[in-house]
C-alpha cells in the first residue's frame, strides 16, 4: 500500500479523538535539531463538525484486536486497514514539518495484537523522531491501557504530553460497550503518569538537565451521550480525575454515531453538541472559578439546563449570595458573578487599589455588564434592579438559539429540562421556518418556561 493511502486511512481514523489541543509547553529550538514548541503547542484547526483537528494527527494503525461498540476501528467493522512502520511515520512527520504544514504530532493507535506490541511500535517511532531525525517539536502520544509500565515510562520520556482515554463515564458502560477495557486498567497508567510527571518536575527543579517526563502533563477523553450517565455523574468523575491524577484537561466528545449497534443510540441521532458545550463550561468552572461539582449540579437536578450556562444557573438559584460589592468583594466572591471572568477579577483587584470602581470603569475592564449588572453593587448602589423575567432574559444562552439551533442539538435536554418549551422548539425545528424567526419564538417560549421555574 502506498504511504499516502495509509495516511488517508489513518488520519481519517484519528479524527474522532478530541483530546488534542494546545500544549502550554514552551521549548526553544536547539542547534542540530529540527522544530520547537511554542505556547501555542501543536497547530490545530477545526473540522466541519466542530472538532479540534491537529495536524499531523494520525493513528499508528487502525488494525484493532478490540471490539468497542462505538468505534469505527473496532475488530468487527469492515473498513480498510493500514499500519505505519515507525520509519514511515517519521518520514511523514518530518516531511510535513519541513513544509510548514504542522507544528507537532498527535499519535494515537488502535490495539495491534496487544497493548505492549502497539506501544513498542509507538516508542520506536518517537525514538527515531527524537534521536535520529532530531525532531524537537511537540508530540502528544496516547498511552494504551494495559501496556507494560516500563513502556509507558519510555513513551513519557519521548513525548511532551501523554493521554489515556477514560472512554466512558462508568465501569458498567465500559463492560457493556468496550468489553476488552476496564476502569482499573485505564486508571493504572494515569496514576503512573501523574506520579512520574510530579517526580520529573521535582528533579528538574534541582537539576535542569534531568530527563523530562511528559512535561506538558496528561489529558483524557470521555465519550458522552452514548451511555445513560447523568451530567452530574460525568462532572463528579471529571472533578475526581483532576484532583487525583492532576490532569491538564478532560476532553468531552459528543457521541457521533458511526457504526450501527443495538447497544448504542441510533445512527441517525445527532451528536449532543449542546451537552458537550455545557460540560466544557462546567469544566472551566471547576478549573478556573473555584466551583465544585456539587455546587453546579445535584441529585434533584442532575442534568444541565439547555438555556442557561452553569454559572448563570447557579447565580439565579442563589439570590442570597448577591449583590456583590465590586469595591470590597473577595476574589472568590467576584468569580461567582455572571459576566465577570478570572481576567476581569484580576483587573478589578488591581484597579480598585487606586480608585473606587463604577460602571464605566467595569466596562473598560471588560466586565460583561449586560449580565453582571443584576448581581453587583458599585459603592453600595445597584446599577439596575431587574424582575425575574428580565434577569432570566439577560442570562439566556444565545448558543441554544438562533443559527446555533442548527448546530447545537437541544434533543438531549428537551424531554426532561423544559418540557413546556419542548413541543414548540421541536415543531419549529421541523417546520423549516426561517431560522431567525424560529429562534425568536423559541427564545420567548423558553423564557416563559424558565421564569415560571425559577
Ligand atoms: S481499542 Fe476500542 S476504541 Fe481503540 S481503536 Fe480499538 S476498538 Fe477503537
Amino acid at each position: 500500500m502506498e504511504l499516502m493511502d495509509k495516511l488517508e486511512i489513518l488520519a481519517d481514523a484519528a479524527k474522532y479523538d478530541a483530546a488534542c489541543t494546545s500544549s502550554g509547553l514552551d521549548r526553544a529550538g536547539r542547534p542540530g535539531t529540527t522544530g520547537n514548541t511554542t505556547f501555542a503547542g501543536c497547530c490545530h484547526t477545526f473540522s466541519a463538525d466542530g472538532r479540534c483537528v491537529s495536524l499531523l494527527k494520525v493513528l499508528m494503525t487502525n488494525v484493532c484486536a478490540y471490539d468497542c461498540a462505538y468505534c469505527v476501528n473496532r475488530r468487527s467493522n469492515d473498513v480498510p486497514r493500514a499500519a505505519f512502520t515507525p520509519r514511515e511515520l517519521c518520514e511523514l512527520t518530518m516531511g510535513f514539518y519541513r513544509r510548514n504544514y504542522i507544528e507537532g504530532l498527535f499519535l494515537s493507535s488502535a490495539v495491534l495484537l496487544d497493548p505492549d506490541y502497539t506501544t513498542e511500535r509507538m516508542v520506536e517511532a518517537l525514538r527515531l523522531l527524537r534521536e535520529e531525525y532530531r525532531f524537537g517539536g511537540y508530540i502528544h502520544a496516547k498511552a494504551i491501557p494495559g501496556a507494560d509500565p516500563q513502556l509507558v515510562e519510555r513513551l513519557g520520556l519521548l513525548a511532551d504530553r501523554l493521554s489515556v482515554n477514560i472512554e466512558l463515564p462508568s465501569e458498567t458502560s465500559l463492560s457493556r460497550l468496550a468489553p476488552d477495557k476496564h476502569k482499573a486498567g485505564i486508571l493504572r497508567p494515569m496514576g503512573q503518569i501523574a506520579q512520574r510527571t510530579a517526580q520529573s518536575r521535582r528533579e528538574l527543579a534541582v537539576y535542569r538537565h534531568a530527563p523530562a517526563f511528559a512535561p506538558a502533563g496528561q489529558s483524557t477523553q470521555m465519550i458522552i451521550g452514548a451511555t445513560p450517565e447523568t451530567d452530574l455523574h460525568i462532572l463528579r468523575l471529571t472533578e475526581g480525575l483532576y484532583r487525583k491524577y492532576s490532569l491538564k484537561r478532560v476532553f468531552f466528545s459528543a457521541y457521533l454515531p458511526v457504526v450501527p449497534d443495538p447497544r448504542l443510540p441510533a445512527v441517525t441521532a445527532k451528536p449532543p453538541l449542546l451537552r458537550e458545550h455545557r460540560l466544557y463550561q462546567a469544566d472551566w468552572l471547576l478549573r478556573f472559578y473555584q466551583f465544585s461539582a456539587a455546587e453546579i449540579l445535584n441529585e434533584e437536578e442532575p442534568n444541565f439546563d439547555p438555556y442557561l450556562d452553569p454559572k448563570c444557573n447557579w447565580a439565579l438559584r442563589h439570590p442570597e449570595f448577591f449583590p456583590v460589592e465590586v469595591n470590597t468583594a473577595t476574589k472568590a466572591q467576584l468569580l461567582r458573578v455572571p459576566g465577570i471572568g478570572p481576567k476581569s477579577v484580576q483587573r478589578i483587584l488591581i484597579a480598585r487599589r487606586q480608585q473606587h470602581l463604577g460602571m464605566d470603569e467595569l466596562k473598560r475592564i471588560g466586565v460583561v455588564l449586560k449580565r453582571a449588572r443584576y448581581f453587583i453593587t458599585c459603592n453600595g448602589k445597584a446599577p439596575v434592579r431587574g424582575t425575574r423575567a428580565e434577569v432570566a432574559a439577560a442570562l439566556l444562552d444565545p448558543n441554544a438559539f438562533g443559527v446555533g439551533m442548527r448546530q447545537l442539538s437541544l434533543d438531549d435536554f428537551l424531554p426532561t429540562a423544559l418540557p413546556g418549551a419542548a413541543p414548540l422548539v421541536h415543531q419549529l425545528a421541523d417546520s423549516g421556518m426561517d431560522a431567525r424567526e424560529a429562534a425568536r419564538i423559541a427564545r420567548q417560549e423558553a423564557l416563559t418556561c424558565l421564569t415560571k421555574r425559577l
